[in-house]
């Protein structure tokens, strides 16, 4: 029986892909009855128009009118992925009872911008007096990737998911990238000698750090500037900061720090994203950081910066968009 479930569930990856490949959303759906496929659709939603078009809608549509209620019960709808509650609606109106779902609700929500809720559809649609079982995570993974061809340019599955995940985090209001005033120059210059002074740990010769980074006359005249940027968590405390020099297309990361006791957090990485989408304009980021160290060096490696030119104590580096 699952053997039979893989060889349905592939075929609507297949007209998933086929989908996506036409630009659309990457999802399809076949209705079996006896062993045969009856019915076949994909997906061909224009969000833009506000035109539903979704895989498993489109089969009912094709399914209406030509087959008969004792067909239907006996049938099985297979498709890419967990249907939305309109599908299951438009599924339920079609008297389908058996629906068979590549990937589940769950790990969907891993490609959506919020998080996963569980929701007792089954018991939900019974109460209704609609009898509807729901199997989830046929080829699972395969399907995943399915997910690959979404409005026709290929993305890696694990770009999208990390994509989701900084969406996500961003969205938590857990933390913000905000430009500093002046008030603001002396706490991020305590932030700023902490942060350069555990260097030290990392390679560095001796204790220091770049021009001014425990100077509050620098900050100031950095956060009167407009060049200033602070990191603040959900609880309003300043955990970082940024100094970002935008000149046109080319924006130079001048530095960034994060407050010692909130390493390996991931603020960095954060920041970094968050930088770059303050200045959609920008083509070019451009940093320097030391040739001793370690951390930093990996970090901007680890980010997608190219390094393009070193001297004996630095480091050049630059993203391009
Ligand atoms: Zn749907």
């Amino acid at each position: 029986m699952s053997c039979n479930h893989e060889e349905y569930m592939r075929r609507c990856y297949e007209l998933a892909v086929s989908a996506g490949k036409k630009g659309h959303d990457t999802f399809g759906a076949v209705l079996v009855s006896d062993g045969k496929i009856l019915e076949e659709a994909e997906n061909t939603a224009d969000f833009a128009a506000g035109i539903f078009g979704h895989a498993e809608f489109n089969l009912v549509h094709k399914c209406a009118n030509k087959y008969s209620d004792r067909i239907m019960e006996k049938s099985t709808l297979y498709t890419s992925c967990a249907p939305c509650e309109r599908c299951l609606g438009a599924i339920a109106s079609l008297g389908v009872h058996h629906v068979v779902c590549g990937v589940s609700y769950k790990e969907f929500c891993r490609l959506l911008p919020f998080d996963y809720q569980p929701l007792d559809r089954e018991g939900l649609l019974e109460q209704l007096g609609i009898r509807m079982t729901l199997e989830e995570s046929v080829l699972e993974e395969e399907g995943m990737h399915v997910f690959e061809w979404w409005g026709g340019e290929y993305r890696p599955l694990e770009e999208l998911i990390a994509e989701m995940d900084e969406v996500k985090k961003r969205s938590s209001g857990n933390l913000q990238l905000q430009k500093a005033g002046t008030s603001d120059a002396l706490t991020l210059n305590c932030i700023s000698k902490q942060s350069f002074d555990t260097d030290m740990e990392v390679g560095a010769p001796a204790a220091g750090g770049p021009p001014g980074y425990m100077s509050l006359k620098f900050h100031m005249k950095m956060a009167r500037s407009g060049h200033l940027y602070k990191l603040v968590n959900n609880d309003g405390l300043i955990v970082g900061g940024a100094i970002l020099f935008p000149d046109g297309d080319t924006l130079n990361i001048g530095r960034i720090f994060v407050s010692p006791e909130h390493f390996h957090k991931g603020y960095g990485t954060y920041m970094m994203h968050e930088i770059e989408a303050m200045y959609p304009e920008v083509n070019a980021f451009t940093l320097d950081t030391p040739v001793w160290n370690t951390r930093t060096n990996a970090f901007y490696a680890k980010l997608g910066y190219t390094e393009v030119r070193r001297s004996s104590d630095l480091v050049w580096y630059t993203k391009e968009r």
